[in-house]
């Protein structure tokens, strides 16, 4: 089991707050995209998820492990950010293994952990390059292996591509899709763009000023949207 489970997740930033009591229970390897316009309080949500972000009221539970107090190392989740912030003086193979390095795993386990992991993303040409001579796209790739040889029970998304390109947007897109299908790690996937949410969904969950407006499947919230807001950000018929 390794699902994700909000009870009455609250966040307040002093007398503010911006997150209101969520509900929401992920389940093991599902891929479920947080979807809402900025400010909405997406990345403060999947925040307190990876433990960055000090939860304010409510319970979380990882693989039916209460985490309130437990430390972001320990909580056995990755996050892939939308600034990929890489070592520039590392070339690839060493950005992806710097994880490992630290949790003093054998050399040769490193060595082939990143072989295999650069094979998935196809990065295997790359593995000598500094980050500044890679383009957007495979910089994203690395940020992806770092936390795939982690092997979190749990990987949270933070609007990932929402810095490249509309072209590569859609491959990377793809290839997120086919990741999840190979590795089957239980994703929560934060974006404000509807497509994305639609293409990469199990389920979607539509959030509004720190509520959420409704959970359900992207054909379900497409045909019986809860509300006008829903259908508005969606774009389905009212
Ligand atoms: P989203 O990711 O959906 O765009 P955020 O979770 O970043 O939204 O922000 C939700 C709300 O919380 C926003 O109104 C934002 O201004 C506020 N907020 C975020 N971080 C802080 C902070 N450190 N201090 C005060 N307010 C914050
Ligand atoms: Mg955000």
């Amino acid at each position: 089991m390794s699902g994700v489970s909000l009870n009455g997740i609250t966040k307040a930033y002093g007398q503010l707050e911006v997150v209101h009591g969520i509900d929401l229970e992920v389940q093991e390897k599902e891929f479920v995209v947080l979807v809402g316009p900025s400010g909405c309080g997406k990345s403060t949500t999947l925040r307190m998820i990876a433990g960055l972000e000090e939860i304010t009221d409510g319970d979380l539970s990882i693989d039916g492990r209460y985490v309130n107090q437990v430390a972001p190392k320990d909580r056995d989740v990755a996050m892939v950010f939308q600034n990929y912030a890489l070592y520039p003086h590392l070339n690839v193979a060493d950005n992806i293994a710097f994880g490992l390095r630290i949790r003093r795993t054998p050399k040769a386990e490193i060595e082939s952990q990143v072989k295999e992991v650069g094979g998935i993303l196809g990065l295997t040409e790359y593995l000598e390059r500094r980050p500044a001579d890679l383009s957007g796209g495979q910089r994203q790739r690395v940020a992806m292996g770092r936390a795939i040889v982690r092997q979190p029970k749990v990987f949270l998304f933070d609007e990932p591509l929402s810095n490249l390109d509309a072209k590569l947007r859609t491959q990377m897109r793809a290839e997120i899709k086919r990741l999840h299908k190979r590795l089957g790690v239980t994703s929560i996937y934060v974006t404000h763009d509807q497509v994305e949410a639609m293409t990469l969904a199990d389920r979607i969950v539509v959030m509004h000023d720190g509520r959420i407006e409704q959970v359900g499947t992207p054909m379900d919230l497409f045909l019986n949207p809860a509300n006008t807001f829903v259908a508005g950000f969606l774009g389905s018929p009212p």
